[in-house]
């Protein structure tokens, strides 16, 4: 006989708002190995968390259920509650009643309380059959590998090779910098965009802790958090040299791609020369001998910038805004003005985004002390006839119609995701958005994660962002290199797959279905094996098996089938 606990969470209104909570408490204490049932406000709480250890210690509990929330929020939460009382954390479980019954059945309270009452029971079914289990530890390799050799890759290398730990630095074009490579100069402050990367560049190219392969891609990674081996292949005059890294975790910083001009071929783009990109507008006012215009070199008298020039356009372009542009065009703006002080300056835009300390101030001073004129419209049409580039835009504040006859038109067209990424997540084992972003964990709660462990994001691979944002980003993600790393031994669930080789025929059919690769046939025998660092518990391997050789440690078909006669 277990003597279980049932603690049942209101989590204030969002399960008590709906269920009748103490009819849940009763239906579990009615369980003959139920000893213990209670209800609470907020049971994740510390008075909630209190309740729980005082009830083990005084009702000598040696197994819990916590019905509340997903076990995704706070399994690990209630799991460390008992463990500090000597219950093992693997006889802890949570019965979800707020996402599986409070929620989603929220205009029928009494079904939703007696399928709560079920949900419950159904784990006290599950948890005095667990076993008390430990930790699986498995050894950590403390190298890290960075993809990227932007803004947020040279900052997230340089985290953790101050902190001891060397870093692979891989970056695909002959030279580190990313895009900031190209800027004339950088908001907020005009700083030279070179000058800022210098001291990153000069401090990476000394560190002792940070080997460099420009020229380089990752072309496999194998292997789990804490032990990836990584496959990297590097251009050289003699041909393609491969090398291979050991590596406990990586961080992606592939930044981000200009998007191809000719996709925007009712703004001109790809039809005249003097119609172009930010990117390019950059360059140009680096010219060292001042901004011309590269049709026939004139210095150009009047500028016009399109904003939002594809991006937030589902229908011709891409549906995101690209977060930067108003600020690169505010910016480029008041250079232009700077540089050609009798020159005109115009910029159409549907809206501003300038979310940032100082950004909104920043703009208004383009408007107000550079003389920009900021007109709110849409461009309806930019071409160049007879040579000459013709806009017919509209400014919506006054209602006019306006043709125009600028000399030269910069368009803020959409930052992409790198080239070749996706290809690249499917070597890392991780996923993109519909917009070909890569896709963090949590959008809230895990920005620099990945769902794959040990693989984390940083800058513009998750996503256009600015330099400030980039380089916050590099950091958030060493540390999260560093946390893995400060462990002296990596903790893995122990509830993962085991083989009966007295049964196992070694067919090979689980080693298909295994969509994680943990599984292998065994080079001494025919039977199949599991790599627990690898096994994320999804059950297919003993679902698919013809001979019941296979189940998940701590939820075995004795398990599963006593949590089904329960509610059936
Ligand atoms: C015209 C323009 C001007 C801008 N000006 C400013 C500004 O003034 N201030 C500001 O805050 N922000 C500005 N930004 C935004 C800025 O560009 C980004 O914030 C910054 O570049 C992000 O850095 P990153 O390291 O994430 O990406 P990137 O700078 O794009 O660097 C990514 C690096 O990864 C490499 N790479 C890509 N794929 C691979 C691969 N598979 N393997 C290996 N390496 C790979 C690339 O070659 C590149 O070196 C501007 C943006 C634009 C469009
Ligand atoms: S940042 Fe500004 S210009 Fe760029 S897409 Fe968003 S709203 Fe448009
Ligand atoms: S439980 Fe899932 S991840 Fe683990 S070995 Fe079986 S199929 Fe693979
Ligand atoms: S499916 Fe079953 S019998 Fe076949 S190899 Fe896997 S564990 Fe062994």
């Amino acid at each position: 006989m277990s003597r279980v606990g049932v603690f049942v969470c209101h989590c204030g209104n969002n399960i008590a708002g709906t269920l009748n909570v103490e009819q849940v408490v009763r239906a579990a204490g009615a369980h003959p190995e139920v000893s213990f049932a209670a209800d609470y406000r907020y049971m994740c709480s510390d008075p909630g968390q209190e309740l729980i250890r005082t009830a083990i210690r005084e009702h000598q509990l040696d197994a819990v259920v916590v019905a509340a929330c997903s076990p995704a929020m706070h399994e690990a939460t209630f799991r460390k509650a008992c463990a500090a009382e000597g219950v093992n954390a693997y006889r802890c479980e949570s019965a979800n009643i707020r996402e599986q019954a409070s929620w989603v059945h929220q205009k029928q309270p009494e079904a939703a309380t007696d399928k709560a009452s079920d949900i419950v029971l159904s784990v006290v079914e599950k948890v005095r059959r667990n076993a008390s289990l430990a930790p699986i530890r498995l050894p950590l390799t403390r190298r890290s590998l960075v993809i990227g050799g932007g803004i947020s890759g040279l900052t997230a290398a340089l985290d953790l090779a101050d902190a001891g730990y060397p870093v692979i630095l891989v970056e695909r074009s002959p030279a580190l910098g990313g895009k900031m490579r190209q800027f004339s100069r950088s908001y907020l402050n005009l700083a030279d965009g070179e000058q800022l990367l210098q001291d990153r560049l000069s401090r990476v190219s000394e560190h002792v802790q940070i080997q460099v392969l420009t020229s380089a891609e990752v072309r496999q990674l194998s292997g789990y958090v804490g032990n990836f081996e990584a496959r990297v292949a590097r251009q050289e005059p003699e041909g393609e040299v491969e090398f291979t890294f050991e590596v406990g975790a990586v961080i992606v910083a592939t930044g981000w791609d200009p998007y191809p001009l000719e996709r925007v071929p009712w703004l001109g783009g790809g039809s005249h020369p003097d119609i172009v990109d930010t990117l390019t507008f950059e360059r140009m006012l680096l010219q060292p001998e001042g901004l011309r215009r590269p049709s026939d070199g004139r210095v150009p008298q009047q500028v016009v910038f399109v904003q939002c020039a594809g991006s937030r356009d589902p229908e011709r372009g891409v549906p995101y805004c690209s977060k930067v542009c108003c600020m690169v065009v505010a910016k480029q703006a008041r250079a232009y003005r700077q540089q050609v002080p009798q020159g005109s300056a115009c910029v159409f835009y549907t809206d501003i985004r300038s979310g940032g300390k100082g950004y909104e101030e920043y703009v208004q001073q383009a408007a107000e002390q550079y003389g920009v004129l900021y007109l709110r419209g849409e461009v309806g049409r930019v071409e160049a006839v007879d040579g000459q580039i013709r806009l017919q835009g509209e400014d919506t504040l006054s209602g006019l119609q306006l043709e125009l006859t600028p000399d030269l038109v910069v368009l803020a067209t959409p930052l992409l995701p790198a080239a070749g990424v996706q290809e690249l997540a499917q070597v890392l084992r991780i996923s993109a958005d519909s917009n070909g972003f890569l896709s963090e964990a949590h959008p809230k709660l895990r920005p620099v994660e990945t769902l794959t462990a040990g693989v984390f994001l940083a800058g513009c691979s998750q996503g256009p962002k600015d330099i400030p944002e980039s380089v916050a980003q590099g950091g958030a993600a060493a540390a999260k290199v560093m946390q893995l790393f400060s462990q002296e031994m990596l903790l893995q669930s122990p509830t993962v797959a085991v083989v009966d080789a007295e049964i196992c025929s070694g067919c090979g059919a689980c080693i298909e279905t295994c969509p994680y690769g943990a599984r292998s046939l065994s080079r001494v025998r025919p039977v199949a094996v599991v790599n627990p660092a690898l096994c994320q518990a999804c059950g297919a391997c003993a679902v698919i098996c013809p001979n019941k050789a296979t189940e998940v440690v701590n939820w075995d078909a004795g398990q599963i089938l006593a949590m089904v006669g329960e509610v059936s």
